[in-house]
């Protein structure tokens, strides 16, 4: 596009979890927020601070100079670029922000579609977790073009603390396929030491207090490990939503012909939990696949 719209009002598809808090951030710090979300009644805290609910994606979009999804799963994201009432059809001079985690693909997809329009867009997932939403402290990973980037950087300033850039439309999307990977493997050991703590008849709690603070520690050992000891199941981040990226992840790699056997096995532990109808646990709920 030729010149990148000044940004007032933002539009924000997807008030859930992640969703919730962060079009919130944006109203505190004052900009016009136009929201959409499938269920209705999500979106009354944000409008009860001033935000203005639409009846479409399409209609929040032809309202707003950027607009920001955080839905669900990529069946979801085409749904709200190219469906019906969608973003691409409605946006005006308008820049186009996916903070879903999605499929490479699909978002160089929503770049290319996008770019036919004249409108600029990136891809930014974040990690970080709902308490990283809630904080405005995630981790923002980010394709596209440089000049986007820098355009939209006071936006994301105000959700989250590491910002990056990492290359073309779609590497947001891979960076992330990292950070998935990297945590699939980290959950499945969290899970295994304590139930291993567990059986050997150590106090958890307290095996917790030495290791989460030497070189075992991090989000999912200390926040999440302590979750699986007092049996907190309670999503900040859904089974379902991960069991997604893992595909994603291993349908990337396999197309590489990189093997991830850890990621693999992962995959395998996680569907087993949504076998059991636990689909809507937050992720901690792996432990119960070892101790029940
Ligand atoms: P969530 O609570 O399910 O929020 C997604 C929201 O999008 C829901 O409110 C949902 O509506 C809405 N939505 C889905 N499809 C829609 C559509 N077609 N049109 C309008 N609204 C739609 O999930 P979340 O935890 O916030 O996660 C959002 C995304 O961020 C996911 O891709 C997830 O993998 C990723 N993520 C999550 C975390 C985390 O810790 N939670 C961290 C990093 C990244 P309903 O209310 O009707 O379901």
């Amino acid at each position: 596009m030729s010149s990148l719209p000044k940004i007032a009002s933002i539009g924000f598809v997807g008030v859930g979890i992640m969703g919730q808090s962060m079009a919130g951030h944006l109203l505190a710090a004052g900009y016009q927020v136009h929201v959409y979300n499938r269920t209705k009644s999500k979106t009354d805290a944000l409008i009860a601070k001033g935000a203005t609910w639409h009846d479409t994606p399409g209609a929040v979009a032809a309202q707003s100079d950027l607009i920001i999804t955080m839905v669900g799963f990529p069946s979801d994201v085409e749904e709200v670029y190219f469906g019906e009432n969608g973003i691409i059809a409605s946006a005006k001079e308008a820049i186009l922000v996916d903070m879903t985690t999605s499929s490479p693909s699909l978002a160089r997809k929503i770049a290319q579609e996008a770019a036919k329009k004249g409108l600029a867009s990136i891809d930014a997932p974040v990690s970080g977790g709902d308490i990283g939403a809630r904080d405005a402290k995630l981790t923002i990973m980010v394709g596209g073009e440089q000049a986007v980037f820098n355009h939209v950087l006071p936006v994301l300033q105000k959700l989250g603390t590491s910002i990056i850039l990492q290359g073309g439309p779609g590497m947001g999307q891979h960076t992330k396929m990292c950070n998935q990977i990297v945590i699939a493997s980290t959950i499945m050991g969290v899970a295994e030491g304590l139930s291993y703590a567990k059986k050997v008849g150590l106090d958890p709690a307290q095996v917790l207090q030495s290791i989460g603070g030497g070189a075992a520690s991090g989000f999912q050992l200390n926040v999440l490990g302590a979750k699986m000891i007092i049996g907190d199941y309670a999503p900040g981040f859904y089974v379902e939503h991960f069991i997604k990226d893992l595909k994603i992840a291993l349908s990337e790699a396999e197309q590489m012909n990189l093997a991830l056997p850890g990621l693999s096995l992962a995959k395998s532990l996680f569907e087993k939990m949504a076998a059991k109808g636990l689909q809507r646990n937050g992720t901690q709920g792996i432990f119960q696949i070892y101790i029940d």
